[in-house]
């Protein structure tokens, strides 16, 4: 396994002991250590390099600290800023003033996404609501059967298309549901859309359209946490083919250092308000900034 970047802080800082500054040279070695940390943790370069860059410069206006030495003084700050780009506070739903509150979830194929449904149905549920399950996935051939079944393991109401019916039209579909919801008194609707399993244009209309039909209060973009750095990319081909309000990261429990989960906070400005570390329906939380933060440092 890896050293711990607080493990090789000591060690660079080892000959420091005492001498209760920060000199260029020992931030420059801090530096290296950093950015070999963060690379370990698959966090896309470019984000390291700004990262890095903001450490410095902080590291260089720092008060000299009588309390800590030098290697704890960085990895204060280090630690400080990692939890200020990953969004500082868990952030809350926010729920519309007139419900159904509309709760859009975008992403790749097979990033989590109609597992996710089910994880936040009953989540919801346990948090006193009553919510609705809409399967907009209407592409891939089994995405409703799945959903149902995910609903039915959580506890709550699904709206689904009859099978065999020739209702093709997702963008319908969800516009459908919310009068179902109004009428059914469920005062959150979850719609779950297609993914492809790359980036398409069609993918990104169709995501696009459903949003503009229903008008979401919150789009969440889906990232599976094992894609590491390309989390990046699709981050972005999704911000900008149909924007999103918040992240959740799924599959956590894939990987060991969740370095996506920086790449895509630092990229996109925004926050991830969920993780979900495995297949059960219980295995999902709020996400913590500063459990993240001393993850990705290791
Ligand atoms: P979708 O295509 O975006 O709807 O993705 P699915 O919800 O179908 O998930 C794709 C696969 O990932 C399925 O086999 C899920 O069981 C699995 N999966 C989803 N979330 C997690 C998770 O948090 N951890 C693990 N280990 N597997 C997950």
């Amino acid at each position: 396994m890896f050293d711990t970047l607080s493990d090789r802080l000591a060690a660079t800082f080892k000959n420091l002991r005492g001498k209760g500054r920060l000199s260029e040279a020992d931030i420059d070695a801090t530096a290296r250590e950093i950015r070999i940390a963060l690379l370990e943790a698959d966090v896309a370069l470019p984000v390291v390099r700004a990262f890095i860059k903001q450490v410095k410069e902080r590291a260089a206006g720092a008060e000299v600290s009588q309390a800590l030495n030098p290697a704890q003084q960085v990895i204060k700050i280090v630690n400080e800023e990692l939890i200020g780009i990953l969004g500082g506070e868990t952030r809350r739903l926010r729920y519309a003033k007139n419900p159904p509150t509309v709760i859009m979830l975008a992403g790749l194929q097979g990033s989590g996404k109609t597992t996710l449904a089910g994880k936040l149905g009953r989540w919801l549920k346990q948090q006193g609501h009553a919510p609705l399950l809409v399967a907009c996935d209407l592409q891939r051939p089994n995405a409703v059967n799945q959903l149902s079944v995910v609903a039915e393991r959580a506890g709550v109401a699904v709206y689904a298309p009859e099978p065999g019916n020739g209702v093709g039209d997702p963008v319908k579909v969800a516009e459908d549901s919310v009068g179902y919801a109004r009428d059914k008194h469920h005062d959150v609707v979850v719609v779950d859309t297609a993914g492809r399993l790359g980036i398409d244009e069609e993918l990104m209309r169709q995501a696009a359209d459903i949003r503009d039909a229903v008008s979401p209060d919150e789009i969440l973009f889906v990232v599976d946490a094992m894609i590491g750095q390309d989390a990046v990319t699709t981050a972005e081909a999704f911000r900008d083919g149909v924007g999103f309000d918040g992240v959740v990261l799924s599959k956590l429990d894939g990987d060991a250092r969740g370095g996506a989960a920086l790449s895509v906070a630092q990229v996109t400005g925004k926050q991830i308000m969920f993780a979900s570390n495995g297949e059960k329906l219980d295995d999902f939380d709020a996400f913590h900034p500063d459990r993240m933060a001393s993850r990705i440092l290791g």
